[in-house]
């Protein structure tokens, strides 16, 4: 957690207070605050309100208007205690404040309690949002994910691929080898695909069964034609063995389609790239295609 706060004095027993029982860092003015959050998202923030430079109110603003740091919980210490500082407090965006002075005690258990939300929070939102088997993202989160890249897409003027990857002969992988073993190669399979992208905006995740997307942000046609044969490439370099398909290793086809215009493209991508995943697949598998 970070606490933010100018007074030494004051930063010393906050800090100390809390430290046995959680990681603590220090601040001493807003704009250093916002700096932290964006570097270091902390899972609660103790803002002093009186500061050089920006308040503690406007960084809680900051803070909140920006979709990277908007969900970070901030408790405001405030020595102000008339009705209108505590509407300013809410006004700005914070979970709680604390009236100074105040004592030890209380600020342990606010902090806790507003911590302990925060990590429940998290933790729902990741499963919300996760495939249980693959531990990668789920066919919700990239409904919305793939809808939020276009509109930026669209706005940016920026291209947006998406890949359709389907495991060839995956019926018969669990005829062969039993369902256990089927799930294995899903979560081998996911990993790789997963590893194989490297920037932050790139996405795979799990569509169903045996079949995933991956988004790809400012990828043009050049881009997708490369990704799509490196990924036939790193299936193939996983060398799983699969003697009920006639090519006696695991192998997948991919679709693939760009969305150039934006969000009113995006079930269009999505019945294009499936598409041409279905011609992969008619013309033999083991293949990557794209209109
Ligand atoms: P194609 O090459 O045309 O893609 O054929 P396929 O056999 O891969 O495709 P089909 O759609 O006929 O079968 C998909 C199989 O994937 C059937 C299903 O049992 C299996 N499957 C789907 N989800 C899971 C899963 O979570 N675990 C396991 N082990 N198998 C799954
Ligand atoms: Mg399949
Ligand atoms: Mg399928």
């Amino acid at each position: 957690m970070l606490v933010v706060e100018d007074d030494p004095i004051s930063a010393i027993i906050s800090t100390q207070a809390l430290s046995d029982i959680y990681d603590t860092h220090h601040v001493s003015d807003g704009r250093a605050a916002v700096d932290f959050c964006l570097m270091t998202p902390p899972d609660l923030v103790l803002m002093d309100i009186n500061m050089p430079g920006i308040s503690g109110l406007e960084a809680c603003g900051i803070l909140k208007r920006n979709v990277l740091t908007k969900d970070i919980p901030v408790v405001f210490i405030t020595a102000a205690s008339d009705p209108q500082s505590e509407d300013e407090c809410w006004d700005a965006g914070c979970v709680d404040f604390i009236s100074k002075p105040f004592s030890i005690k209380t600020l342990r258990h606010r902090v806790n309690s507003h911590l302990s939300v925060k990590i429940l929070t998290d933790e729902l939102k990741r499963l919300a949002t996760s495939d249980a088997l693959t531990n990668i993202k789920n066919r919700r989160f990239f409904d919305e994910y793939f809808l939020a890249q276009s509109k930026l897409a669209a706005r940016n003027r920026e291209p947006l691929g998406l890949l359709m990857v389907d495991i060839d002969y995956f019926k018969q992988y669990n005829d062969t080898y039993g369902h256990i073993k089927g799930d294995d190669c899903l979560k081998v399979v996911a990993d790789a695909l997963t590893k194989a992208f490297v920037r932050p905006t790139d996405c795979v995740a799990r569509y169903g069964g045996e079949e995933f997307v991956v988004v790809l942000p400012s990828t043009d046609l050049k881009g997708m034609q490369h990704l799509g044969k490196y990924l036939i490439e790193i299936v193939h370099e996983l060398k799983i063995e699969h003697l009920g398909s006639p090519f006696k290793k695991l192998t997948v086809s991919i679709g693939g389609a760009l969305v150039e215009q934006g969000e009113e493209q995006v079930e269009n991508a999505i019945e294009q790239a499936d598409k041409q995943l279905y011609t992969a697949k008619r013309q033999g598998r083991d293949k990557f295609l794209m209109a």
